[in-house]
């Protein structure tokens, strides 16, 4: 064994690298899904893709408009206040009942865009679907999780090493920024068992 194996020399990558694919729940089928997002830094768009029930979805597909009236009824001076959610797209003309006198009017509602994401439960998610990682475990109560396969393969490797040096002086590097728990030497061990239980998810 040469000296410098215990040396972490992994790629200086910045987390955001890693974050343009993330491997989460798939919604329908609950087994492993991509999520592809458009950027690291600002991720805004993405594209969900299950090779397991092939069900699929992007970010757009999440858009919702919320149609919105908020006149004084024409005939009674009463305020007529309606929210009309979960719509595809804009509306254009509400026709509707003043709560008050009944009588029947169009109006032209204010349209409000609004994304429906999923609910999970404390769990980590990818930023645009808010799907659950699927590579995520409990250490020593503390919660793992790697974005994507690539991610988990180099926290693996910076686990396993030895020596670890400040990799770059201009910028902060992915394996840098980890969690103090994983850094610990005395849960290496813990951690490389939930890596390799996750390398076989
Ligand atoms: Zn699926
Ligand atoms: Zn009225």
């Amino acid at each position: 064994m040469k000296r410098d194996d215990a040396r972490y020399s992994g790629p200086a990558k910045v987390k955001q690298s890693y974050m343009t694919e993330f491997l989460v729940e798939c919604p329908k089928c609950k087994k492993d899904a991509f999520v592809q997002v458009n950027s690291g830094y600002v991720p805004s768009e993405g594209k969900l893709t299950c090779f397991n029930c092939m069900f699929s979805e992007t970010s757009k597909d999440l858009i919702r408009y919320k149609a919105i009236v908020k006149r004084n009824c024409d005939n009674c001076g009463k305020p007529v206040n309606t929210e009309i959610p979960n719509q595809k797209e804009t509306s254009s003309q509400v026709t509707l009942p003043c709560p008050h006198c009944g009588v029947t009017r169009t109006f032209q509602p204010r349209n409000e865009a609004y994304k429906l994401v999923y609910r999970s439960s404390g769990l980590s998610t990818d930023p645009v679907f808010n799907l659950p990682l699927w590579l995520q475990t409990e250490v020593k109560n503390n919660l793992f999780w790697a974005y994507n396969r690539q991610h988990l393969i180099d926290i693996k490797t910076y686990v396993e090493a030895k020596l670890r040096e400040r990799q770059s002086k201009g910028f902060t590097t992915m394996v840098e920024k980890l969690p103090k728990f994983i850094k610990e030497a005395k849960n290496r061990e813990a951690i490389l068992k939930a890596i390799s239980q996750l390398e076989k998810k």
